[in-house]
């Protein structure tokens, strides 16, 4: 690793040494590594399969069976996406007790996957690798809904309700969820080290909470490959590969290998 990047991720090592209440939010720059592009960047799949926005996945039910065929189509680009260097160092933080958890804006799963569990992730745009009811909750499973769909072409109703059946992620136009926003913020506004990481942190209101973690008194460091609209406020920016930071940071206080 060149010298200036291991000075980097020195620094960023210390100031997790020195928190107690440290913090993590993710975005779609630390899942890049493991195959999964950012949707906003342009070309590629994403522009024949964009997320349908929730409106029009309520109102109609040929725009639901749409939505689905674009949901499977991503999926199956996406199979056997791994946790990549970001998500495991994270983990590894978590569980030297560095770190109180991560708040996520991604959907992919891959924090569970790289070993955290349910009480240190906190996702505020849902999950994509299962569906629920938007009625009554119900929870399904992406086979289920896919071998309906595959026979019928037509997107399956609740079994219970018959409410439609959507995957569980925050589409746009869809509210947010109330509880873990709720969390996300006290979170935010309890920790005294916020680790923004590979979001552009442009999109509200998961944008507000480096903010509130820095109003709240905590050191705001901002990872991300761009710059983003809050660099001005953090207390340090890294503008570097994030599996290649975090990967030296989770090495340093691993107390491992330097190379
Ligand atoms: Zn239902």
């Amino acid at each position: 690793m060149e010298a200036e990047l291991k000075t980097v991720a020195s620094d960023l090592a210390s100031l997790v040494r020195q928190s107690s209440r440290a913090v993590a939010f993710t975005g779609a720059g630390i899942s890049t590594e493991s195959g999964i592009p950012d949707f906003r960047s342009p070309g590629g799949l994403w522009t024949q399969n964009k997320p349908i926005p929730y409106q029009a996945f309520v109102a109609s039910r040929e725009v639901r069976a749409e939505a689905w065929r674009r949901k499977f189509t991503m999926d199956d680009s996406f199979r056997g996406a791994q946790p990549a260097r970001g998500h495991l160092a994270l983990a590894r933080l978590v569980d030297l007790g560095r770190l109180r958890g991560v708040i996520t804006q991604n959907i992919d799963n891959l924090h569970q996957e790289s070993g955290l569990n349910e009480s240190s992730i906190i996702e505020i745009h849902g999950n994509g690798t299962y569906a629920s009811c938007l009625s009554c909750s119900h929870r399904y499973e992406l086979a289920w809904v896919r071998e309906r769909f595959e026979a019928s072409a037509v997107a399956p109703d609740c079994e219970v309700c018959g409410g439609p059946v959507k995957s569980a992620t925050i589409s746009f136009g869809q509210a947010m969820p109330e509880r873990q926003l709720r969390r996300a913020l006290a979170w935010s506004t309890d920790c005294d080290l916020f680790l923004a990481i590979g979001s552009s942190l442009v999109v509200h209101p998961a944008a507000g909470l480096p903010v509130a973690a820095k109003e709240s008194g905590a050191r705001l460091v901002i990872l991300n490959r761009e710059p983003t609209p809050l660099d001005d406020l953090a207390d340090m920016v890294i503008r570097a590969d994030i599996g290649t930071v975090l990967d030296a940071v989770r090495r340093e206080l691993d107390g491992g290998a330097q190379d």
